[in-house]
């Protein structure tokens, strides 16, 4: 399931009027392909990854998963999307604090019906999750906090990962050996990956690189 986005664009109102950010991005993420996106802060690779996950509509282009535009979506039809096509892992790692770790592990994988115990427990051993599946988010440190969000996303095992800065706030060791995992797990997982980083030494372990500025991708 490859996602293919063309000639996108996207403004936001200000007080000075519309900022075009997104001035004809074309990008294309191919089934299991692993591709970083840098650029500088402001460029608009948050907006980018919320119109991939259709999270936001563009103002105009087309962004299509699996062969099927979202813009042809209806409201429901776009929520299972989300559900089901795509795994998000942002910055914030938005786990559900009423939950322990092993159920918000299992969170989104019963949501897509795609809870499979076998895969849970690899990811669980893998991200060293063992001793702390009883605990509840807020028990747990930084590190610990990111890498059920990780778990929780490759759970489910989406065609699509989007992960923007997903260890930003993390120190840059912790941070490093948590996308290191993230990224063997998403090839176990099959799933393709669009990773916004600013680390190039971790750009460079990815299938591909691509840069947005001024509005478009640069390779
Ligand atoms: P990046 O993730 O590359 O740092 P963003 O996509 O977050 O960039 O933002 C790109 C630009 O769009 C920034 O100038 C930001 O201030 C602006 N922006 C982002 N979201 C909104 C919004 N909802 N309303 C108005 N401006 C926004
Ligand atoms: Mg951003």
């Amino acid at each position: 399931m490859s996602l293919i986005m063309s000639n996108i664009h996207k403004s936001y109102a200000t007080a000075e009027g519309a900022v075009e950010i997104l001035r004809g991005v074309n990008l294309f993420v191919g089934e299991s392909e692993s591709v970083a996106l840098t650029g500088e802060s402001g460029s608009g690779k948050s907006t980018l990854l919320h119109l991939a996950g259709g999270l936001d509509h563009p103002d105009s282009g087309s962004v299509m998963m699996a062969g099927q535009a979202l813009s042809g979506f209806s409201e429901r039809e776009r929520a299972k999307y989300r559900r089901t096509k795509v795994g998000l892992v942002f910055q914030q790692f938005n786990l559900i604090p009423s939950l322990n770790v092993v159920a918000n592990m299992s969170f989104h994988a019963r949501l897509a019906d795609r809870y499979d115990p076998a895969w849970q427990q690899i990811l669980t051993e893998r991200l060293g999750l063992e001793p702390y599946l009883a605990r509840y988010p807020e028990q747990l440190s930084g590190g610990q906090q990111q890498r059920v969000a990780i778990g929780r996303t490759l759970a489910a095992r989406p065609p699509l990962i989007l992960a923007d800065e997903p260890t930003g706030n993390l120190d840059e060791a912790t941070g490093d050996a948590v996308l290191d995992l993230m990224l063997s797990l998403a090839r176990n997982a099959g799933s393709a990956l669009l990773l916004v980083t600013h680390s190039s030494r971790l750009a460079d372990r990815l299938d591909r690189k691509v840069v947005l500025r001024g509005g478009r991708i640069v390779e």
